[in-house]
Parts: structure tokens; sequence; C-alpha cells
């Protein structure tokens, strides 16, 4: 991305896996980046990758769904690296199971995480992009918007994040601020590993039975979504506000 002031941008979730990619991918296109992880120490290899690629990125530890810790975690950004005018709510986590079996605590949990980490993360940021006149919010939804079976949690997150997207997008359009959602489909990370130890399954025959449904013929890859949510936040996006995008090597509804 060429631009004459370097943005800052924040992303959560981004010491593995999908939210790992979009910070490397975000301080390659010149951007300073605030990886935000439950574990401070966990942003560190992001953080190194990303420094000794050149580029500018610190560590912050907070939970995206506890207020004072995300009002912290910008508070630290605008501090040590200036103002964010980029925000990506990719933070993440399942709690699968069938309906029956899913407790309270999976169902607060993954609506916690997903929607109030992103609502309090979106709330913080806003008026440093309202400063600014400018402002690219990009949240991670998922195919499992759809409908996933042992998802009701999950699904209902995601599909949460894009009413919450569609949201911001019309009431922020006339301060610069941009809002889209990212939904990727299968994905090779640890949360991918996890669903097929929890369902039993070898991760390659896991792989392999995905691939079959996916019309590029291959499983989705971290810097897949990186490269989209790298686009969405560049200065030529600003007339793209309010969409999802399927990243998912096939359409999707
Ligand atoms: P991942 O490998 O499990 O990484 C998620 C990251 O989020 C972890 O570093 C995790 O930290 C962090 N996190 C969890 N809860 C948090 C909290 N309360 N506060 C701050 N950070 C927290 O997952 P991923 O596969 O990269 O997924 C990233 C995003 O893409 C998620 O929103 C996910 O729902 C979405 N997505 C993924 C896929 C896929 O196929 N992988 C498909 C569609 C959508 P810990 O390690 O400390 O738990």
């Amino acid at each position: 991305m060429s631009q004459s002031v370097r943005r800052v941008a924040v992303v959560t979730g981004a010491a593995r896996g999908i939210g790992a990619a979009i910070a490397r991918k975000l301080a390659a296109d010149g951007l300073a980046v605030a990886v935000v992880d439950l574990d401070e120490k966990a942003g560190a290899e992001t953080v190194d990758a990303i420094v000794s690629a050149g580029g500018s990125a610190i560590a912050i530890g907070a939970d995206v769904a506890d207020k004072d810790q995300v009002r912290a975690a910008v508070e630290r950004t605008v501090a040590e690296l200036g103002a964010p005018t980029v925000l990506v709510n990719n933070a993440g986590v399942l709690r699968d199971n069938l309906l029956f079996k899913m407790s309270e605590d999976d169902w607060d949990t993954v609506m916690a995480v997903h929607l109030r980490g992103a609502f309090l993360f979106s709330k913080a940021v806003q008026e440093h992009m309202v400063a600014a006149k400018f402002g690219r919010i990009v949240s991670l939804s998922s195919t499992s918007a759809l409908g996933n079976r042992g998802q009701a949690n999950y699904a209902a997150a995601k599909a949460g994040l894009q009413g919450f997207t569609k949201t911001l997008a019309i009431e922020l359009g006339k301060f610069g601020i941009t809002a889209n959602a990212v939904a990727p489909g299968f994905i090779v990370t640890d949360m991918t590993r996890a669903t097929a130890a929890r369902v039993g399954v070898d991760f390659d025959d896991f792989e392999k039975a995905a691939v079959s449904q996916i019309p590029v013929a291959r499983a989705g890859r971290p810097e897949d979504v990186a490269n989209t949510v790298s686009f969405l936040v560049g200065e030529g996006a600003g007339f793209v506000s309010g969409q999802v995008v399927y990243v998912a090597g096939g359409p999707r509804d």
C-alpha cells in the first residue's frame, strides 16, 4: 500500500493463525501493528517476525471481552505507535457442541469473544478514526454464519458480526470509515486442527473431506485471508463498505 502517513493497525487474536498472518501482511504493507492477544508473551513471535522483516509492531496482552483491558490496549497503542485508524476484529474461540449439549457457558464465551470483543474494540478505536477522518474496520465472520452443525453459538456470533458490520458501515461512513466483514471457509490453523481432534478425525482426512467441497480444490491458508484484509484496509478500498467477502475458494450466499 502506498501511503503518505504511516497508519497504525490493531489486530486482535494476532499471536497465531489468521490474525498473525494479517498482522504480518499489514506490517509488510507499511502499517505499524499492535498485535493484541490474551497473553502478551504469545504475541512476541508475530512481533519478532514483523520487526525482523523491517516492520514495526508491539505485542499487547488483552482479553477482547474485557472493557478495561480493551481501553488500556488502545491507550497503549496510541502512546507507543500512534492513533489507530485500522482495526481487525479477529480474536475468536470455538465451543462447539450440538444444541442439546451446549452449555450456557459455551454460548456466553463465544458471544463474549466474537461479538462483545468486536463491539468494545470498535467503540474504543472509532474516536481515533473519526478524528483522522479515515478508518477501516474489518471483522472476521465465517461461512459458519450460514449455519453449521454443532456451532449454534459460533454461527449466531458470526452472523451477528455481519449485521454489526453493516450497521457500522451505515453509521460511520460519513467520517471516512469503512466497515467490512471477511468470512473465511476452511483455513488450516490451530482452530481447524482442534475441530478435527474434537470430532476424532485425523487432520489429513479432515482436510481432504473439506477440500473435496471447495471449488478451487485446496484448503485455505491464513495468507488468503490476510491478502483480502490487506485490500479492504487499503486507501483504495474507500468505496467498499458494509460488505461480507467470503474467502472460501468458491461462492457462498
Ligand atoms: P486460532 O488459531 O485459534 O487463533 C485465535 C487467536 O485468538 C488465538 O491467538 C487466541 O489466543 C486469540 N484469542 C482467543 N480469545 C481471545 C480473547 N478473549 N482476547 C484476545 N485474544 C483471544 O484461530 P484462527 O483459525 O486463526 O481464527 C481467527 C479468526 O478467524 C477467528 O475469528 C475465527 O473464528 C475466524 N475463522 C477461522 C476459520 C478457520 O478455518 N480457521 C474459518 C472461519 C473463520 P489463545 O491462543 O491464547 O487462545
